[in-house]
């Protein structure tokens, strides 16, 4: 107020009654515009502004705790059906271990039925 002194005056008091000590007048820039009007207004402005960052950043939060969430859910989704393949890869593998098997003892049965059939032959 000190430096700027020269671009206010004392004029009229503002309709809402911004009187400047005791004068019965208000404190005005030379445009005219109450400087209590201005502070009030910006006062205003200021925490509007607070409000409304606070509530970006809630809604951020907010938006994040959902991305978690749904990252979540995906990890134990991947987690489950990884647990699902393996086992199913076990089961395959012992199918095809139990195949392998057969076909061999099956090879060993022939063979000895070859041998006795060629033993059989034989004088
Ligand atoms: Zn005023």
């Amino acid at each position: 107020m000190r430096k700027s002194k020269t671009k206010m005056y004392l004029g009229t008091l503002c309709k809402h009654g911004h009187e400047f000590r005791n004068t019965g007048m208000s404190l005005r820039y030379k445009g005219g515009t109450c400087v209590e009007c201005v502070k009030i207004q910006v006062r205003e402005w200021r925490e509007k502004q607070r409000q409304l960052i606070e509530k970006q950043r809630e809604e951020y939060r907010l938006m994040e705790e959902r991305a978690n969430r749904r990252k979540e859910r995906i990890r134990k989704l991947v987690e489950r059906r990884t647990a699902e393949l393996m086992e199913e890869n076990e089961r395959l593998k012992n199918q095809v271990w139990m195949a392998q098997k057969k076909i061999e003892n099956e090879r060993k049965a022939l063979a000895i039925r070859v041998i006795e059939a060629v033993r059989g032959v034989q004088p």
